[in-house]
């Protein structure tokens, strides 16, 4: 009851749509991204790009929020090649994390309580 309440009050005080530890990460991902080059390929949505760079180019595709080295897939969190490609397209980086990784879920997790029982 403790936690669940205590994580109530630093949720309601919370005014970023990421929690802490996901913005922290998400500074390392926007740094090393400017080691890479998205290339646009040319399709109509202007979502699909070949990102160049040490050891080996990937491909994004932001439209299906895949990459070929899968991090994204894995972690919802997108990595350092969809982090240069949004940046292309001048789209934010937070519009593309998983809803699972946002505060909102963080929340939807606390809102319950656990009713004190006598005894
Ligand atoms: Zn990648």
């Amino acid at each position: 009851m403790r936690t669940i309440a205590k994580n109530k009050v630093k949720l309601a005080n919370h005014v970023s749509k990421l929690p802490l530890v996901i913005h922290s990460r998400l500074e390392k991902v926007r740094n090393e991204s400017k080691h890479w080059h998205p290339i646009w390929t040319g399709d109509t949505g202007y979502v699909k790009f070949e990102v160049h760079g040490y050891p080996a180019n990937h491909v994004v595709d932001l439209g299906k929020r895949l990459c070929t080295c899968q991090f994204w897939m894995l972690t919802r969190i997108p990595y350092v090649h969809a982090c240069a490609a949004l940046a292309r397209v001048n789209k934010s980086l937070e519009d593309f994390f998983h809803k699972l990784v946002t505060i909102e879920s963080y929340r939807e997790t606390y809102q319950h309580h656990i009713n004190p029982i006598l005894g």
